[in-house]
């Protein structure tokens, strides 16, 4: 299906605002939430029964700096020691979780994330992998994940990877025009990820998702284009396409980058329109904002059923009722209550030296911030909202307790964004491409006066 997109609705609804991997988002949290607080929500998890979780661990190094990057990420060119120490604090942190939540939990979801995973070696991701499982409970069928960046792995990773019980890679391709990777400072050429694409089908990996970005520097439609048809030939089970975040006023690395290369808010969006069209064209399904997955991978029938889920780690098929996150700038999420870890690593080592939890801030949530989160939450991965669920959720009636937010579901139904049918609010098609202007209006904290100046642009 081709969309068809005004102008000028680009040009309204090409505004800052917030990807809603969180509700509230992390603007918002405070030191309020310190260690002391997240061990009374470890220790609260570890008393109920027969909730489920997600287990996110943070490596921040990579071996050079891309120029786009929005991570928080500690550049070191090869030298392990810098890891070992590292896995060292991570162990340290497990320790205290686990003391704290007084028990071994199953985990559904194990996510490794980065900075690069990969960057470690082979024995040091599996002394990490088999320390972690003292810690936890790992279901060797739930979901395993971990992202690798293509220039930091061979054949031989992989296969250890695979052995120790990881089932889903993620690769971080982003683009494969030269011209592009030159001026994002990641040079991979198209054979080394089609390489790793290889390696990755050999031991039978159940899902591998390609990472691309749409907005760099160079990007051309025509360019942009052409790095679709060469991952549509490499037959990727899930493509998240991410919009490039530019916010150079928080990320000063960015400054690098020549803003006159950068797509027009137009252009970008023909750029994204088009990998769209030809990646349904190609047999995948688009998965609520921006992903795609061919049609018998779990993403997409996650996505049909109304079961996807949203969290730090993205669009999720495995969802599970709290995650908790280990490792310098970690988040989690449990009883209700975000958390982070310390964002700079000698703060991160000082608390846990000090025999602290090394949470530096977060949010306990309102009941009002947890009913925005759930109406967020169902936009984002539904495209729908069901009053009655609503109701069911939180005995209120939705339009009452939305009832300053009329004004603006009427304007989203004006501009052709929502449709209001039969107790519940669609997203229409153009509703879809601007998911997150619509969820703004739902967002309590915007607002506040300069809400908006910590977000990359919508489009
Ligand atoms: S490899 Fe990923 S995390 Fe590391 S600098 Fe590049 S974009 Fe950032």
């Amino acid at each position: 299906m081709s969309l068809a997109i005004d102008q000028e609705i680009v040009a309204k609804f090409d505004v800052p605002g917030p990807r809603y991997t969180s509700y509230p988002t992390a603007p918002v949290w405070s030191t309020d939430v310190n260690a002391a607080v997240y061990a009374e929500k470890l220790a609260a998890f570890g008393r109920t029964r027969g909730k489920t979780l997600s287990l996110y661990i943070h490596i921040p190094f990579c071996r050079s700096l891309c120029a786009y990057c929005g991570c928080s990420v500690v550049i070191r060119k090869k030298d392990e020691r810098f890891a070992d120490e590292y896995i060292e604090y991570l162990f340290k942190e497990m320790d205290l979780v686990h003391l704290a939540l007084g028990g071994r939990p199953r985990v559904r979801q194990l996510h490794w994330g980065g900075g690069t995973p990969t960057f470690l070696n082979e024995a040091q991701i599996e002394r990490l992998y088999k320390g972690t499982l003292k810690y936890f409970d790992v279901d060797p069928a739930g979901e395993v994940a971990i992202e690798i960046d293509p220039r930091t792995i061979d054949r031989s990773k992989v296969q250890k990877l695979r052995a120790l019980g990881f089932n889903r890679v993620s690769i971080g391709v982003q683009d494969f025009n030269e011209e592009v990777q030159k001026e994002v400072n990641r040079r991979q050429p198209y054979s080394v990820v089609k390489e790793l694409n290889d390696w990755c089908r050999e031991p039978g990996f159940a899902s591998v998702n390609f990472d691309l970005i749409y907005g760099l520097p160079r990007q051309t439609p025509e360019s942009f284009s052409a790095t679709v048809e060469q991952v549509v030939a490499l037959r990727p089970d899930r493509v998240a396409l991410y919009s490039f975040a530019y916010v150079p006023w928080l990320k000063r690395h960015q400054r690098k980058i020549d803003a006159s290369l950068l797509p027009s808010g137009e252009a970008k969006l023909d750029i994204f329109l088009r990998a769209r069209e030809r990646f349904l064209e190609s047999g995948y399904k688009a998965i609520a904002m921006d992903h795609f997955a061919l049609a018998d991978d779990e993403l997409a029938k996650a996505f049909e059923a109304g079961t996807l889920y949203r969290n730090f780690m993205g669009y999720t098929v495995k969802p599970a009722d709290e995650y908790i996150g280990v490792g310098v700038t970690s988040i989690g999420f449990l009883e209700n209550t975000y958390v982070q870890n310390a964002k700079a690593l000698p703060a991160y080592y000082a608390a846990l030296d000090a025999g602290r939890l090394a949470v530096e801030r977060g949010k306990v949530l309102t009941d009002d911030d947890r009913a925005r989160q759930w109406t967020i939450h169902s936009l984002m991965c539904r495209f729908r909202i069901d009053k009655r669920d609503f109701q069911k959720e939180f005995h209120a009636d939705f339009d009452r307790y939305f009832q300053d937010e009329q004004a603006h579901i009427r304007r989203c139904v004006q501009d052709g964004l929502l449709r209001v049918q039969n107790g519940s609010l669609e997203v229409c098609d153009a509703g879809k491409l601007f998911i997150r202007n619509i969820c703004m209006g739902f967002d309590h904290y915007l607002k506040q006066k300069d809400a908006l100046t910590r977000f990359s642009r919508t489009v």
